[in-house]
């Protein structure tokens, strides 16, 4: 439920300066910054702890010309940096908003790691794909849970009020215009609170977990496995519509064509970088690996039994364990290892002959330098060595990309371009920097829109509330 009720200006019995709706990431970078800036923030958290979608994250965010990065010598640039935004999604992204968060995400980093203790460290051992230089940044265990650990208690340190099990359901808008006086919260008992505000954060991420709307605007996946947080409904969205909110790239997303299955555990893109492929239950390979893994969900689900296998290395096997995520698909039993490619197929039940002519094709690409039947090129990644090891998988949607479109600050903007009075957007809940397609997702967009955007966020909202 996401509702708008119009009303006079009243007092409120509990009010603050800045209101954010949701403690994934954006929600609070945006509330560190502001309350930084001296304002008063309170959080509203549906779940009894924050987590969010940023928890189930990897926690890696990409931004060039870090200090970060130059302390392992990596030459990098907001340039090229934004330049691979914009060539992923076919220069379909807003080239605005692409500068803005590029602009903005090294200083956030930097930011996070002097104010608040966030030891980041650049991964320099693989690209992600369609990223020209090592440039993402995580913390020790490369994962989510432990950004949002660092995040949390940077929070609580910093007096940032969250309030959890706290559900926002309506907004109070003021009669005759489109100021946000306040929002109506549901405790899980069913009982209602109201806060006044002086300005509005939405960080309630996308709409991945709204069956409804995936089905509106991302028809392909409506019933993929979603792999988000499930409290992503699309309040941002719902409540955008009823306000008149500009809504940009509805359809962007973020897919995933490398889940363990059926572990439910993500298999890193790393595994495919380094040279591994997939093949479908018929040893067939389907599309090109190299062109990144969003895209790779939809052709995954179209294979037969909507599944795929991912082959690779114990060479590749060894870069991919710095994963917690990879070492859980060992600990699950996922990998399955064997001396030889033919007893691999004979343990997966893959037909042996026809993996022996897919790998014999990939072998003969790389001789000859050509680009293989599906476009891919393998003279930049080594041949696959035994022992090999692969894991079944199936393609997942992992979040949206689409959502209201922002200016400059992170402030929302009405269809015809004007500001609403005080409403702000923030990492899924803002249009993102990926077009309206999943191919246009670049590893990282996710986290850099709602780190960047938060950045800007609480900067620019506690302008309005002090
Ligand atoms: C498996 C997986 C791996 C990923 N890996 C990466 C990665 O490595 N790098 C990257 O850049 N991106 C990655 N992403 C995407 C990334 O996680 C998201 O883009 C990012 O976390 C979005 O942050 P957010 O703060 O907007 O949303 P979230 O982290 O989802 O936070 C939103 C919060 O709002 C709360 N909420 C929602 N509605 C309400 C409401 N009505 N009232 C109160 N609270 C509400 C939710 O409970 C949630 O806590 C990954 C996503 C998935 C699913």
């Amino acid at each position: 439920m996401a509702n708008i009720r119009m009303m006079e200006p009243t007092p409120f019995d509990v009010e603050t300066g800045i209101l954010v709706i949701g403690a994934g990431a954006g929600g609070l970078v945006t509330a560190l910054r502001a309350r930084a800036a001296g304002a008063e923030v309170l959080v509203l958290e549906r779940d009894p702890l924050p987590r969010g979608s940023t928890a189930l994250s990897a926690g890696l965010i990409p931004a060039a010309g870090t200090r970060f990065q130059a302390a392992s010598g990596i030459k990098d640039s907001q340039a090229g940096f934004a330049a691979d935004i914009r060539r992923k999604a076919k220069d379909k992204g807003d080239p605005r908003r692409v500068e803005m968060a590029v602009n903005a995400i090294g200083p956030a980093l930097e930011w996070l790691a002097d104010a608040h203790g966030l030891p980041f460290s650049v991964i320099d051992n693989f690209t992600y794909p369609g990223h020209s230089a090592y440039r993402m940044h995580g913390l020790p265990s490369r994962s989510g849970a432990e950004l949002m650990d660092h995040l949390r208690e940077a929070a609580e340190r910093a007096g940032v009020d969250i309030v959890t099990e706290a559900r926002a359901e309506t907004l109070l808008v003021e009669r005759g215009g489109n100021r946000i006086l306040g929002v109506e919260i549901v405790r899980p008992d069913g009982t209602r609170d109201q806060v006044g505000c002086h300005a509005l954060v939405l960080a309630c991420n996308g709409y991945g977990g709204n069956r409804a709307l995936v089905a509106e605007h991302i028809p392909g996946l409506k019933d993929a496995l979603y792999f988000g947080h499930p409290g992503n409904q699309g309040e941002a969205v719902l409540w955008g519509r009823q306000l008149g909110a500009q809504l940009v790239d509805l359809s962007g997303h973020q897919g995933h064509g490398s889940v363990a299955e059926p572990h439910g555990i993500l298999l890193t893109w790393a595994t495919m970088t380094e040279g591994g492929f997939q093949v479908n239950i018929r040893g067939e390979r389907f599309s090109d690996e190299s062109r990144g893994y969003s895209e790779q969900a939809a052709a995954v689900l179209a294979q037969p039994e909507r599944l795929a296998y991912s082959f690779f290395d114990t060479r590749i096997a060894a870069i991919a364990r710095q994963f917690e995520d990879f070492r859980n698909i060992e600990a699950a039993g996922a990998l399955i290892e064997a001396p030889d490619l033919a007893a691999l197929a004979r343990r997966l039940g893959l037909p042996e002959t026809a993996l022996a002519a897919t790998a014999a094709a990939i072998d003969e690409a790389r001789r000859t330098g050509t680009p293989d039947a599906l476009g891919r090129i393998w003279t930049e990644t080594k041949p696959l060595a035994a022992p090999f090891c692969a894991v079944k998988i199936t393609g997942a949607l992992f979040h949206t990309q689409g959502g209201l479109g922002i200016d400059a600050e992170a402030r929302v903007l009405a269809e015809d371009g004007t500001r609403l009075a005080n409403l702000f957007a923030v990492g899924g809940a803002a249009a993102g920097v990926s077009g309206p397609e999943a191919s246009g997702y670049l590893s990282g967009n996710g986290l850099l829109t709602a780190v960047a955007f938060g950045y800007l966020a609480g900067d620019a909202a506690s302008r309005l509330a002090l």
